[in-house]
């Protein structure tokens, strides 16, 4: 078992009932928290709830079954994420490190969203600690510093013998120090493609050479220069990028809070309220979302048509068969997950006019 990644959600997001029928059920398990009670208390409703239509009785017992003895063997977790469905033969586990809300989900689909919010908070950081001779260089994602790279050059050393004058020496030190750059900046790129923010940091002036060095396109991921140690402690690390990456997201999100605002005042490429937002999301078109936390709205789906809807309906108004009551904000973030659409959470004060949820457009 792994810790879930956003991959995991893009697959997911594709993942659903044929037949329109809610037959995946979804559990998100604090273990550190009395979620025994809570998994009781779920589970009853919900078989009162299925106990009408025995093709969806039996499957979700089943499933509850794996889903408990899949619990029981895992109690050593923080977390646990549980997706499965018996009559569509699905079954997937991971573990989360940061604690989740514990909830327990039926539906046509696996339910995502609570997934996207961790992940969310998750962005993946570069890290570049240098000096003029040595680099170490590091992403940090889901809290954990992974190493991707170190170098180091023996600069000073290799010519201090030999009896060169200081102006040749200076030179050649100059020269090497430059190579030292150009191959850093070689494995930056290779390292930090998928990656959106860098933190450069490390001692003295070496990363002022490496800044005039540096492409363009490496150096718009430059969100901060910081002065460190070499050998600065790994915890102290993550801390400083954790703060860096806080402060980088509310800039970033009061940028696009302002795109968006702009874009609709001069009826651009923007759209907001669920409907709009719900249509344009479905056919891919969307670059990136806010939606206001914890907002839910009742609509419908029928996954036979992929056809999604506001407010309740009983018949699909394409193919006619009984379609599912479904929050659409739960629907409208698979539809981002499955076209590649971002999708930042924002407090509620600040997508209240908005109608809770808005969007920048790839194209009209
Ligand atoms: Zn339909």
């Amino acid at each position: 078992m792994r810790e879930i990644q956003d991959k995991d959600i893009k697959r997911l997001a594709n993942i659903y009932d044929p037949e329109s029928k809610d037959t995946f059920v979804s559990v998100y398990i604090n273990l550190n928290t009395n979620f025994r009670n809570f998994l009781n208390k779920r589970i009853n409703a919900c078989r009162n709830l299925l106990k009408k239509d025995s093709y969806l009785l039996e499957n979700f017992n089943r499933a509850i079954e794996i889903i408990e003895e899949s619990i029981e063997n895992n109690r050593k977790q923080e977390s646990l994420i549980i997706f499965a469905s018996h009559v569509r033969d699905f079954f997937e586990i991971y573990y989360s490190s940061k604690d989740v809300e514990n909830l327990l989900v039926v539906d046509t689909s696996p339910y995502i969203r609570p997934a996207i919010e961790i992940l969310e908070n998750y962005r993946k950081i570069g890290l570049i600690l240098m000096n003029t001779n040595r680099v170490k260089m590091f992403v940090l994602y889901q809290e954990k510093l992974i190493p991707r790279k170190k170098l180091s050059e023996d600069i000073l050393n290799r010519h201090k013998k030999g009896g060169w004058s200081q102006a040749r020496f200076q030179r050649i030190r100059k020269e090497e120090i430059k190579s030292f750059m150009k191959e850093v900046i070689e494995s930056c790129n290779s390292i930090f493609h998928n990656v959106d923010s860098i933190v450069l940091a490390g001692p003295g002036n070496g990363k002022k050479i490496f800044l005039d060095m540096a492409p363009s396109n490496l150096k718009e991921k430059i969100v901060d220069v910081v002065d460190l140690d070499f050998d600065e402690d790994e915890k102290e690390l993550i801390r400083i990028l954790n703060k860096i990456e806080e402060r980088e997201e509310e800039a970033e999100e009061g940028i696009l809070i302002e795109k968006i605002r702009k874009e609709i005042l001069r009826d651009g490429l923007a759209v907001y309220g669920v409907k709009e937002v719900l249509n344009e999301v479905m056919k891919g078109k969307v670059d990136i979302i806010m939606v206001e936390k914890g907002l839910r709205i009742k609509g419908w789906i029928c996954e036979r048509c992929q056809a999604v809807g506001i407010g309740s309906k009983k018949l699909c108004p394409n193919c006619k068969e009984e379609v599912s009551e479904v929050d659409v904000i739960e629907e409208i973030l698979e539809f981002c997950e499955r076209f590649n659409t971002r999708i930042v959470f924002v407090e509620k004060s600040e997508a209240e006019d908005l109608g809770g949820i808005a969007g920048l457009l790839r194209y009209k």
